[in-house]
């Protein structure tokens, strides 16, 4: 299944995030992805295995596994690197071995300390607390986003983490409008507004952390994700379905797109068998009202610095 986006490219409802995979394990890891059916891979530079992934793909279009065209493959600018978009771009195009990229992202609405192209390092000041740039307007960094599209370097442009206000201003400056916002969304933290937001204006709603993390975010943030509900486990039981399709689907019955990460071959299997039940609409109001307006994934933890404050 797919979803249209305002650029008039396609993008497949179900992806694999790459986040906190280990380098070792992506070949394995991608080529069964793809014999599953998945076609949709979410990367970015910060996850350091742009290389990995790079060196997969190219195995799997050399063995024929699939062709570039079928895959929609997806990565981003990382905070240090606003200044230095077009380079940044090309930096990942030559990890992931691709001539071009289906989705480019703003990763996060703020510009950090240029530390090298690629380098992607969070770097902090004296203070401990992240060094910001204060000098990169974000207009500035969606130009020169919009200079790839011309550039035939990425198909659809697009911003993560926005809120209402960020994407609101993005609409009022941007000649090329963004195609998808990648936010954290999920039962525990549903951002009904932005959503519906996003959606009125015409951009894709991709849900990074579907699974509100699970045990990853409680070892990295101290987060609890929605996957050890009672209601969700009594939804899972009436449709005998796992707690992490239930919430899946729920994603995919949103309108929006879902990444989840997994380095298991029977979840990734898992996962991505989520288009043969649907949730009543009992079910899905059900869901509604379990929102905790929880957000699990906090990188505050390391910037010294809670950036949605
Ligand atoms: P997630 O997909 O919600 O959860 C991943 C965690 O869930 C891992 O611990 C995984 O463990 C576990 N898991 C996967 N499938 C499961 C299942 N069926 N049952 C139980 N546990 C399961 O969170 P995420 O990895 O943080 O986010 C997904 C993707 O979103 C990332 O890979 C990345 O591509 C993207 N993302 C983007 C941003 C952004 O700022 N734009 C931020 C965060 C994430 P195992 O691996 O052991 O299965």
């Amino acid at each position: 299944m797919e979803i249209a986006l305002n650029s008039g490219f396609k993008m497949p409802v179900i992806g694999l995030g790459v986040w906190r995979m280990e380098g070792k394990d992506i070949k394995d890891l991608l080529f069964n992805a793809i014999k599953i059916g998945y076609r949709h891979f979410d990367c970015a530079a910060d996850y350091k295995n742009e290389a990995e992934v790079g060196e997969a793909l190219a195995e799997a279009f050399q063995t024929g596994l699939v062709k570039r065209e079928d895959l929609f493959i997806t990565t981003k600018l990382w905070n240090s690197d606003h200044g230095h978009v077009v380079e940044a771009c090309k930096d990942s195009l030559k990890e992931l071995q691709l001539d071009y990229l289906d989705l480019y992202l703003v990763h996060f609405p703020i510009a950090t300390r240029h530390t090298g192209v690629g380098a992607t390092a969070s770097a902090l000041g004296d203070d401990d607390v992240l060094d910001i740039d204060t000098t990169i307007p974000l207009e500035t960094t969606w130009h020169a986003m919009e200079d790839l599209v011309s550039m035939g370097l990425v198909r659809s442009i697009g911003i993560s983490n926005y809120d209402v206000f960020l994407t609101r201003d993005c609409l009022a400056y941007a000649k090329v409008k963004p195609a998808v916002n990648q936010i954290e969304t999920h039962p525990y933290f549903q951002r009904d507004s932005l959503v519906k937001f996003c959606q009125k204006h015409g951009i894709c709603v991709t849900a990074h952390t579907p699974l509100g993390g699970a045990v990853a975010n409680t070892e990295w943030f101290g987060s609890v994700s929605c996957l050890d509900d009672p209601v969700l486990k009594g939804l899972a039981e009436k449709y005998k379905k796992t707690v992490a399709q239930i919430v899946l689907r729920w994603g995919i019955q949103r309108n929006t797109v879902v990444i989840p990460k997994s380095s298991k071959l029977e979840r990734l299997e898992e996962n991505f068998h989520v288009f043969n039940f649907e949730l009543a609409k009992e079910d899905m109001d059900l869901i509604k009202t379990m929102d905790r307006k929880y957000r699990t994934n906090q990188p505050a933890k390391f910037w010294g610095m809670d950036l949605y404050a």
